[in-house]
């Protein structure tokens, strides 16, 4: 009689770095996780600075990719379709309304999942990211609200493999959504669902304590903040005050190196893989985004429908001109004087754009940016590292040489 031993797949004879090693893709690295695991095995194919593989990977997730000729797609994504919503009943202390936390609770109190993947902070520090595999209710309600800074969520995909997980939900932003699609088939699972934020200008944890003491009067205070559709940041502190600074008034000067270098060469702001994606940016003010790209996206918001208030998305005024002038302003860090930038920021407000429109004048102005910022410090990345989606609205716009 034989007995069939089954192969050790590949990946786990891998080992993971060490914490603080350099990793694969060097500086623009944005610590997805991926490396942290044993699944660095297959870092050149997954990580998305070193294999940009956008449309494969869209059509592997959702049948299809992105229609470059339909308005809507070219910016959002492939999808089935797009509302405003929010919590009849919000989540205390959730970055908005908690939308993302409650589906992750339906999914786990009616057993479509057995864990989901989310980042806690630390004990010592509130923007310390600390990834984990949430099994109750209350260990995903640990993890609402933005850890604003570069998230090693992938981190504990070996700890999911090992403890013989099945079904699973992740939570995540683009750069992880990417390596974790690219490695999907290798996890061992009969279900995933991917529900991820749209994201953008992420820092490191030094970043973030620069920006915060350069931008906030009360740096300690701050519980949460936001760049907001009304072209200022809203900082949240400790005793529930609001603090807001115009976008137009940041010290671009000193804020300029901040972001991470992977930041600044990312094009999958709207996170263009996960299933459903949930944002505030296509949004009027106060509300969130919602963005359904499949039909097992559809399902994960299907279970929280009746908690949430909705209404149809809109669209209102121009962007091009103030994306025009924004190129220059971040190029040259310029500021304008805070009282400047105060005028500046309510005459935008007023004219300005607003739903769908404000999140294309998002778009725009940060893939102008990135794009000359791969140009600069990468120019031979620049035509594999950025997708065509991204080329094509790039392309509308005037660029300095
Ligand atoms: P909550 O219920 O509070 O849940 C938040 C979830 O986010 C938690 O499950 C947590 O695990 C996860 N999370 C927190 N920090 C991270 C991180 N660093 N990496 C991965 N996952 C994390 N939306 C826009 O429309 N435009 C933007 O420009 C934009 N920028 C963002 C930048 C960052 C760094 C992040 C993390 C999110 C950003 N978002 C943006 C998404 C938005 O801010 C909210 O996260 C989203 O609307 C969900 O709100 P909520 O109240 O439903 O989330
Ligand atoms: Fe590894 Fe992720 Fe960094 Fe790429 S971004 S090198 S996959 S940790
Ligand atoms: Fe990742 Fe892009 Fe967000 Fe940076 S901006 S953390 S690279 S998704």
């Amino acid at each position: 009689m034989t007995s069939v031993i089954p192969e050790t797949p590949k990946h786990k004879k891998a080992k993971a770095l060490r914490p603080g090693a350099r990793r694969p893709a060097k500086e623009l690295c944005s610590e997805c996780g991926l490396c942290d695991t044993y699944y660095i095995h297959y870092v050149k194919e997954a990580c998305a600075f070193l294999n940009q593989q956008m449309s494969e990977l869209e059509q592997a997730a959702h049948g299809r990719d992105r229609n470059l000729d339909n308005p809507d797609e070219l910016y959002f994504g492939v999808h089935q379709q797009m509302m405003a919503a929010k919590k009849k009943d919000p989540i205390p202390g959730a970055q908005w309304t908690g939308i993302v936390s409650s589906i992750a609770c339906e999914m786990l109190d009616r057993g479509l999942v057995e864990g989901v993947v989310c980042v806690q902070n630390t004990k010592e520090d509130r923007f310390q990211p600390m990834p984990v595999v949430a099994r109750t209710k209350e260990e995903v309600l640990a993890a609402r609200v933005n850890k604003p800074t570069l998230s090693p969520n992938l981190s504990v995909l070996e700890q999911v493999e090992k403890s013989g997980m099945k079904r699973l939900l992740v939570i995540g932003v683009g750069c992880q959504i990417q390596a974790l699609r690219a490695v999907e088939k290798q996890l061992g699972l009969e279900k995933l669902y991917v529900l991820g934020t749209p994201c953008v200008d992420n820092v490191s944890r030094a970043g973030l304590q620069t920006f915060l003491e350069t931008t906030s009067k009360s740096p300690d205070t701050v519980v949460h903040y936001e760049f907001m559709q009304d072209f200022r940041v809203h900082f949240k502190h400790e005793d529930g005050s609001v603090e807001l600074v115009p976008f137009f008034g940041l010290n671009t000067k000193k804020l300029k190196d901040i972001f991470a270098p992977s930041c600044m060469s990312c094009f999958d702001y709207t996170n263009g893989l996960a299933d459903l994606v949930v944002g505030y940016m296509g949004a009027p003010f106060g509300w969130q985004w919602i963005v359904v790209r499949n039909q097992i996206g559809q399902e994960m918001l299907d279970l929280v429908q009746d908690q949430l208030d909705t209404q149809p998305v809109m669209s209102q005024g121009n962007r091009k001109p103030a994306v025009q002038q924004s190129i220059p302003a971040y190029d040259q860090a310029v500021t304008l004087p805070m009282w400047a930038a105060k005028l500046m920021g309510v005459a935008i407000e007023r004219i300005g754009p607003k739903g769908l429109e404000y999140a294309r004048f998002s778009i725009d102005s940060h893939f102008t940016r990135n794009y000359l910022y791969v140009k600069r410090n990468h120019p031979e990345k620049l035509a594999d590292h950025v997708p065509e989606f991204a080329k094509r609205i790039v392309s509308q716009y005037k660029l300095p040489e």
